[in-house]
């Protein structure tokens, strides 16, 4: 029989997959393993609805055989088989894939990772093989066939035996060349990694034969090796678990084997949601600032799994940068194995998860701020500047989510308040939030300005972030309370104003003489009843206060 041609967009797709560079070849087991385990799936569902088929549950499991010798790697499982027919429309055609328009040839020769962002499937099996057998009995057929192709030039199928129903995949490993390595496709501790890291979460069983030692008999330091079957997957991810048999010391463990940090993490968020769209998620706050956090290094994202198979390792969408040190997991069954980044952008649901996600991290650290504040307080320490990041950021869209989160040191309470508590504690006759910024509290403590609204009772938040000061701009008033700076003209209360007026004017002499003394450096100099111990103090005029000013100026233009 003459060798069939792929359809036109699958050689396409194949050619450009054989000849680029990949990083992400490894992906091709988690892609085989999916497979068989949709088609278990299948012929379960088949089962509970067609009495003529028995399911037999021995039959839940995939297995994986590496044969170094003649260089097959073999994935396979007694699912729905397919027919003569599937075999040459479900391999011979690829769907039309809107990642695929996305990309050209000339973005892929210059190595861009493709098949790891979208995944094709089958298709990706060409990554690492010359030849790809697929030998298989439909639980409709009585006859088995083989389908093999040696890639873009197409594919033959002719009638094979093969006596259970279900599908062999046999991929001969392509050589080592300069270039890149296929050798370790055949290792044992390479497919375990592998299946550990992308499939660790299939719910049927993935077994091997592995390779174990054991003393040999009546020796007692002789050793002889022996092959086990072993399953290499831990099947239920622990997120699906039920969280009242999960103790905090699993997730501190799933944490660390994750290697989402090296200590535990400071806290846990465990959720489940049944809805429009439906997902678990396990979220982490780590116990310390990752790694160059604050740095344009840092990669947000969330581990992407889609019912079980990781299909993303850092998916920046579902995070906001605010809360970038978030770490962890979602898991969707609404979501396509086979989504591309470009996709991934306008997926509704994806955006539908991330604000849901945003929501729980926001709700879960007002709890924490409110009912463990010691816990908040080495929260804030690492990430508060983040918080206030956010707030000046995208031109204040976020100031609602995060104004409730930030907070500042306090005059009265010696410690760091929220703007809640300030308010709470404001005196009757107190129009305004006070704040007075500099380099250290205890550079702010010994400010002239900050004396009188002290006298009054009042309390003062000290800014000592640069980005303090500019987080407030951007809010304005906080529960309709607006913020005043300490060295602002009008604090809101009988300061005598116009009796300084009337110093300054009758000793404009003086006031002269000092400014030019001062050679430049002020503009203005005036009388202030605002001193009380101190006979001097800086003001700024204006809305932009001294030390914005000097940020400012510090900036590259
Ligand atoms: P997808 O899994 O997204 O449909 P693939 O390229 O991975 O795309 O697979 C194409 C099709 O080939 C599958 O939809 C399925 O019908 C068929 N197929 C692949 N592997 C198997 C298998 N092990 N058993 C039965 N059918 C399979
Ligand atoms: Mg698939």
């Amino acid at each position: 029989m003459a060798t069939q041609q792929f359809k036109a967009e699958s050689k396409r797709l194949l050619d450009l997959m054989i000849n680029s560079i990949y990083t992400n070849k490894e992906i091709f087991l988690r892609e085989l393993i999916s497979n068989a385990s949709d088609a278990i799936d299948k012929s379960y569902y088949r089962s509970l609805v067609d009495q003529n088929i028995s399911f037999n549950k021995d039959d839940f499991y995939i297995r994986i055989t590496a044969d170094k010798e003649n260089r097959t790697l073999t994935i396979e499982d007694k699912g729905i088989g397919m027919t003569k027919e599937e075999l040459e429309n479900n391999l011979g055609t690829i769907a039309k894939s809107g990642s695929f328009a996305f990309k050209n040839e000339a973005e892929a020769k210059e190595g861009v990772d493709i098949i790891g962002q979208f995944g094709v499937g089958f298709y990706s099996a060409f990554m690492v093989s010359d030849m790809v057998t697929v030998k298989s009995k439909s639980i409709d057929s009585d006859k088995a066939y083989k389908w093999e192709s040696k890639g873009a030039e197409g594919f033959d199928i002719e009638e094979c035996s093969k006596e259970t129903v279900g599908t062999e995949i046999i991929l001969k490993i392509k050589e080592n060349n300069e270039d890149e390595k296929f050798d370790e496709y055949l290792e044992e501790y390479r497919l375990k990694a592998l299946i550990k890291k992308y499939s660790d979460f299939i719910k049927y069983p993935i077994k091997m034969l592995v390779k174990k030692s054991k003393l040999k008999e009546d020796s007692d330091k002789e050793y002889e090796d022996y092959l086990e079957d072993e399953t290499l997957n831990s099947m239920v991810p622990i997120w699906r678990k039920n969280k009242n048999e999960l103790k905090l010391e699993d997730y501190d463990q799933f944490y660390m084997d994750k290697h989402f940090g090296y200590e535990k993490p400071l806290k846990v968020i465990h959720a489940s949601v049944e809805g429009a769209v439906s997902y678990n998620t396990l979220l982490f706050i780590p116990a310390r600032t990752p790694y160059a956090f604050y740095s344009k290094e840092y990669e947000k994202g969330l581990e992407l799994y889609s019912n079980g198979v990781l299909i993303m390792e850092k998916c920046a969408e579902l995070l906001p940068d605010y809360f970038s040190f978030a770490q962890g997991l979602v898991d969707s069954a609404d979501l396509s194995l086979n989504i591309s980044r470009e996709l991934l952008q306008q997926d509704r649901q994806l955006k539908f998860i991330a604000k849901k996600i945003k929501d729980k991290i926001k709700s879960e650290l007002l709890l924490m701020l409110k009912n463990d504040r010691e816990k908040y307080d080495q929260f804030y320490s690492n990430f508060g500047r983040q918080l206030k990041y956010g707030i000046y950021a995208d031109f204040g869209a976020n100031k609602e989510d995060l104004q409730d989160l930030i907070m500042f040191h306090s005059s009265t309470e010696k410690k760091l308040v929220s703007l809640d508590e300030y308010i709470s504690r404001m005196k009757e006759d107190q129009k305004y939030i006070y704040y007075a910024t500099g380099e250290s509290i205890d550079r702010i403590e010994k400010l002239p300005q900050t004396e009188m609204i002290k006298d009054k009772g009042f309390e003062i938040l000290y800014f000592t972030d640069d980005v303090d000061e500019f987080a407030i701009k951007m809010l304005m008033k906080y529960k309709e309370k607006e913020f005043k700076s300490v060295s602002s003209g009008d604090l809101g209360f009988e300061n005598n104003e116009e009796d300084s007026k009337k110093d300054t004017e009758e000793n404009k002499d003086l006031f002269e003489f000092m400014k030019d003394a001062l050679g430049g450096k002020v503009k203005e100099v005036k009388a202030s009843k605002r001193l009380k111990t101190h006979p001097v103090c800086l003001a700024n005029q204006g809305d932009l206060s001294i030390e914005m000013e000097k940020v400012l100026s510090m900036m590259p233009d």
